[in-house]
């Protein structure tokens, strides 16, 4: 009997182990299996309409109206259970669902970014060459400039006119509309581009958008420019002069789809990171009575280094939670440093998931997989973790608590091995306010390529992560 039990304690012991390393898909029941894919197919309607960061600014903040949460600066006062938002710029926005407890003692605190890699299109863009007309762009974001050819594009972006008003465009959507494209070189030509070094093949002054060839009649001059601007102006009522004071933004056309011959996965433009961008504001939607403030933060600017307004390193954050402090009839600056000092928060953005095609830049045991779940980075950063958030333990192991307690899928990741690259989140910003940040998140193969692709089971337990957080943290 002795041994038998021995053996069984030791058989318990890792059927345990296992059971955290299992695929997730391998836990579902059939309802679990129905909850999965029908969160992805909201998921995937979401990143198909929403390709710029005002586009998932609009769509989340009209998500939230109809739950009931307010601008908070249409309210005077506030109170426990109160759902609020706030917008900046159209291009960024924090939820809040204010908790029972005051402010000072902290938030739980959602945040991703919902700007994505593209092809911005420049102030002064439409050019005529050789009898077509083309758009300049300069990209946004780190990208493998090759990858961006010879596939179909849409333009999506508004067009600010003096008289106040702004112009919403979207075209190559709709699968009646044209879309554009930039163009690669024909292999049979291709003799000295093929002995370029990646980075060179396809410059950036040469991501330039193929956009007409048919000439307007009766006009001398640039013809083919001038037919452009005409469809332009008849359908948009806009200028040529009007680009300087646009937003353009050219993406990949067309919806994403589900992947794989078992549909597991999906694939979509923009899943960084508005994978987390969608499943964190999923999960603030979801949060029910709380007792420390939660709060879903989803910003701009990400891939350029979290500058600018709209971006992390903005003080529109500070400047809205002292916004709901007046409100709560609570504020003094101290008290707004409490509550940012005291708060946690899951900082999200997408890791790199293992890809059997390029095994060499991962280190196996520590690295991201389909299908295992959240991925929580300790640290980001590059050469030593310069540059990094490094995530308290104590934090985690909280973090372990919660989420084995909630039956929630995860592991620990590192974004490739040590001195192959890196990458950097807005976690160290946040950090700065000296609360507890760690850096979560979806595995994704093909990063900043136009269509990157996710597991469905990963970006199930994501979600249920997050709800996790705000309800045990
Ligand atoms: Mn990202
Ligand atoms: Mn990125």
């Amino acid at each position: 009997m002795a041994t038998k039990t021995t053996s069984k304690t030791k058989t318990a012991a890792k059927t345990k182990k296992d059971e955290k390393a299992k695929n997730a898909w391998l836990k579902y029941n059939a309802e679990q299996k129905k909850e999965v894919e029908s969160l992805n197919a909201e998921y995937i309607d979401f990143i198909s309409e929403c390709k710029t960061e005002r586009e998932c600014t609009d769509k989340i903040i009209a998500m939230a109206k109809k739950l009931g949460y307010k601008d908070i600066y249409s309210v005077k006062k506030a109170k426990p259970g109160d759902k609020l938002y706030a917008v900046n710029k159209g291009k960024a926005l924090i939820l809040f669902v204010v908790g029972t407890e005051p402010l000072e003692k902290g938030m739980k605190i959602l945040g991703a970014h919902i700007d994505s890699p593209r092809l911005d299109i420049k102030q002064n863009p439409l050019y005529e060459d050789t009898e077509l007309a083309l758009m300049e762009t300069h990209y946004y974001g780190g990208i493998k400039k090759y990858q961006w050819v010879a596939i179909p594009m849409a333009i999506h972006g508004v067009v600010c006119k003096k008289d106040g008003t702004t112009v919403k465009i979207v075209i190559g959507e709709d699968p009646k509309d044209p879309v554009v494209g930039i163009s690669d070189l024909l292999i049979h030509l291709a003799q000295d581009q093929m002995d370029k070094k990646a980075s060179k093949v396809i410059e950036g002054e040469d991501l330039n958008v193929l956009v007409g060839s048919m000439p307007l009649k009766g006009e001398d001059k640039e013809a083919v420019k001038a037919n452009v601007m005409k469809l332009i102006t008849d359908k948009y009522g806009i200028t040529e002069e009007d680009f300087m004071s646009a937003e353009l933004e050219v993406v990949p056309a067309g919806r994403a789809r589900h992947y794989g011959l078992d549909s597991s996965m999906v694939m979509g433009y923009g899943q960084d990171d508005r994978v987390c961008a969608y499943t964190s504001a999923k999960a603030i939607f979801n949060c029910k009575a709380i007792d420390r403030t939660a709060v879903c933060i989803l910003v701009d600017k990400e891939e350029i280094g979290s500058v600018g307004a709209t971006g992390m390193t903005s003080v529109f954050f500070e400047n809205v939670v002292a916004e709901l402090m007046e409100r709560l009839g609570d504020y003094s600056e101290l008290k707004l440093r409490r509550a940012l000092q005291n708060s946690h928060m899951l900082s999200s953005d997408v890791n790199a998931a293992y890809d059997p095609n390029f095994p060499s830049v991962m280190e196996r045991k520590n690295c991201a997989y389909f299908g295992k779940g959240m991925a929580f980075s300790k640290f980001t950063g590059s050469r030593g973790k310069s540059g990094s958030n490094d995530a308290n333990p104590e934090f985690i192991a909280k973090l372990r608590a919660a989420l084995d307690k909630n039956k929630v899928s995860y592991q620990m990741a590192e974004l490739g091995k040590v001195d192959q690259g890196g990458g950097g989140t807005i976690a160290y910003i946040m950090a700065k306010y000296n609360m507890e940040v760690i850096d979560s998140g979806v595995a994704v193969q093909n990063m900043h390529a136009p269509w990157e692709v996710v597991s469905k089971a990963d970006v199930y337990e994501t979600e249920k992560g997050y709800e996790a957080f705000l309800k045990e943290i």
